[in-house]
Order: C-alpha cells, then structure tokens, then sequence
C-alpha cells in the first residue's frame, strides 16, 4: 500500500490497486454494454461466493444498513413476527430497523464476546413462532462468529425464513445457502469482499423470493427488491442510476475472488486469524471473543493493564497501521483488528512489527520479536 497505512479496522478493508484502476475508469453510461457485462458477471460471481444455485442477486448503491433494511423489509409482512438472534451491536441495530418500520420483533441476545447457542435459539422458536428468523454471522463490534448452519436447520425446522448478515462474514467465512438452507445473505462491498465501500449486496433464494411477491406492497420504494430485479435480470433496464464506477470496482474485487478460488480465500482467513490471534497472545494481549466464538475475520485485542486507548492506536498508526478502538461497552479497553479481505501473510506480520514497535514506544516491558515469531510459526506449519 505504498505510504500510505495499512488499514486493518474491520471494514473497509485494504483495496487492490487492481480494484482502484477499476474504480478510475470512465464513467459509462449505466446502460453501456461495459456497464451491462459487469454487473451480469459481478451477480454470477455474487452466487458463486454464497453457493446459490437458483437465488436472486440484488447490488445497489447503499452500504450495509441499506442491506439490513432491504433484508427485513422484503421478507417481513405486516402482523409478522422477526426473532433477531444477537451477539451484540449489530444484532440491536437490526432490532432498531424493525422497530423504525413498526415490525414486530423480539431479541435473543447473549453476553458480548459469544454467540447464541443452538439450543437457545431451539427453545426460542418452540416458545413463539416467527415468520422470520435473522441473525448477524460475524459482530463486528464484538468479534463473535454465530454457528449459522447450526442456525440455519433449526430454522428450517421450525418453518421460518432465514437471513443472515453476514457483512462481516460474506467472502471470507463459508455461507453455503443452498446446502446450509438459507434464505438470504446480505453483505456490503468494503468488508471481505476487498471493494471500496458504496454497496449494498444481497441474494434471494426462491422461497425468499417467493415471500416477497406475496406480501404485494412494502413501506419501502428505492428498497423494494421487485423495482430492482428487471434491473438485475438486465442491466439495460433502468429503475434509478446506478454508482457505475462502484460497480466497475466490484467486478473487479469479485474477479479477483474468483481467481484465488473461494475456499481457497476461506482457508487464507482462517491461517491469518490463527497466526494474528497468536502473535497478539504473544505480546501479552488477551482476546475478548471467547475462544469457541472468535470469527477468522477480525481480532479484538483487550489491553494489557495500563495500556492506554488513545496512545496505543496513534502510535501503532505512526508505525503504519489502522485499527479501530472497541464499540459500547468495549471502548477503551480493547482494540478490534480485521484481518479480512485480500491481506497477505506478510502484512500480517507487518502489523504485528508495528504493534511491537509500538508496544517499544509506550515504555511497554515484552519479549522482542516474540509476537512475529508466535505469527511465523503459525503461517509456516
Ligand atoms: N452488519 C455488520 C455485521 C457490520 O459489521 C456492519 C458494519 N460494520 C453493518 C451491518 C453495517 O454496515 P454499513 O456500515 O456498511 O452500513
């Protein structure tokens, strides 16, 4: 990334300068061949990542909480009941967009740092029936991964439609919808993806589909999936302008995907989170997500004593890194580190370097070399 930092917060991630040359195209019209192509390809390649056959793929201008809306909204009749299965931050901001669109909901939380386990969620849905059951796959906020196939049986099970957020979690944590059986996945460009921020990425199954045409008419108009799918069925159609140059990013974000393979890309966040996770121990940080919990796709690193917040990340970003500090209850105590998107193993050890060094600056007592080393170990077994 030349001079500039290398971004680690948990979204939006590093960019490609592939992707970046992508962006910098011309701005063609949004019914121009190029434009046509793209977006087709870009939706294929959407599908291919989710593992959806026959699902409907939906981009639109808009970041993630365009996403969470169009998710609840096209899915959720009028007297229906969600059931928003939480591990925290972002789990509440759903609860929120369902009671700013007056749905009637209930949480199923949990103590920040875990998930809901299944069979919580079992015994929730034997109390109550729920049209719609949503959860988040990754809390970005908390660092916790949900068992989402777990999730999405008992689910099944219980005659619900599923949904899963997974903005922090698409492209980088499998979500098979077709074999796990669930019913929408929405995610937003700039997380593992490795786009610039600006869309709103979601795919329909069928039965999803299915459950939107029935309900006829939404409080919504811009994210009322029927005024976008002549669009996504052929781009040539217009419906309102799409961000061409987003759009010409993602195509490119998602080519890269494709060439590094999807498991493949799985398999590179799992041996990144392992290998960070065990050079942030080695330097005497603790990690706030219990262990069974901790998602490949981002770290949340709790301070050792005395560590202050502020001075931490500002020297850790003269030294060439960003992080982002703890959400809520965590603020101060923890720093959250993604470790999604197209990340190598060498900047892995970059910023554990850099935490090193900044641990140096702060007057910090720590075993040179020992988080680099604990990282090396991990990458070259
Ligand atoms: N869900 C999750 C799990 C997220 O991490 C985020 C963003 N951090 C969102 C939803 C909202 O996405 P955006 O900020 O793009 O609106």
């Amino acid at each position: 990334m030349s001079k500039e930092k290398l971004l680690l917060i948990p979204g939006p991630t590093p960019v490609l300068p592939r992707v970046l040359e992508a962006l910098a195209r011309p701005t063609v019209s949004h019914v121009s061949p190029e434009m046509v192509r793209e977006l087709r390809e870009s939706c294929e390649n959407l599908k291919k990542i989710v593992f959806s056959e026959k699902g409907e793929p939906f981009i639109i201008s808009g970041a993630g909480t365009l996403a969470m809306e169009m998710a609840v909204l096209n899915t959720a009749g009028p007297k229906e009941r969600v059931l928003v299965v939480s591990q925290g931050y972002f789990g509440l901001r759903m609860g929120q967009i369902c009671r700013a669109f007056e749905i009637r909901h209930d949480v199923l939380g949990c103590e920040w740092g875990k998930a809901v386990t299944p069979d919580d969620l079992r015994a929730q849905l034997r109390r109550n029936f729920y049209q719609v059951v949503v959860c988040t796959h990754v809390d970005t906020a908390t660092g916790a991964c949900s068992p989402v196939e777990k999730y999405a049986r008992i689910v099944r099970e219980a005659g619900a439609l599923f949904i899963v957020d997974g903005v922090c979690a698409t492209g980088g944590i499998p979500e098979r919808m077709d074999g796990w059986s669930i019913d929408v996945v929405f995610t937003a460009a700039q997380k593992c993806l490795g786009a610039p921020p600006g869309l709103a990425l979601l795919v329909f199954s069928e039965r999803a589909m299915e459950k939107r045409r029935s309900l006829e008419s939404i409080p919504a108009y811009y994210s009322d999936l029927l005024r976008w799918l002549p669009v996504m069925h052929d781009p040539a159609k217009y419906f309102s302008t799409p961000c061409v140059n987003e759009i010409r990013a993602l195509h490119e974000g998602l080519r890269v995907i494709m060439e590094e393979g999807i498991e493949a890309r799985f398999r590179r966040h799992d041996l990144h989170a392992r290998a960070m996770r065990a050079g942030l121990a080695a330097l005497g940080f603790g990690l706030f997500t219990e262990a069974r919990f901790e998602a490949s796709t981002l770290s949340v690193a709790v301070y050792p004593d005395g560590v202050d917040d502020q001075a931490f990340r500002a020297t850790l970003y003269d030294n060439g890194v960003v992080v982002a500090g703890g959400l809520a209850e965590t603020a101060g105590k923890v720093f959250r580190m993604g470790h999604m998107g197209n990340l190598s193993a060498a900047d892995v050890l970059f910023a554990l370097g850099a935490v090193e060094k900044t641990l140096e600056a702060l007057g910090r007592g720590f075993k040179p070399g020992a988080g680099v080393a604990a990282a090396r170990a991990v990458l070259e077994a």
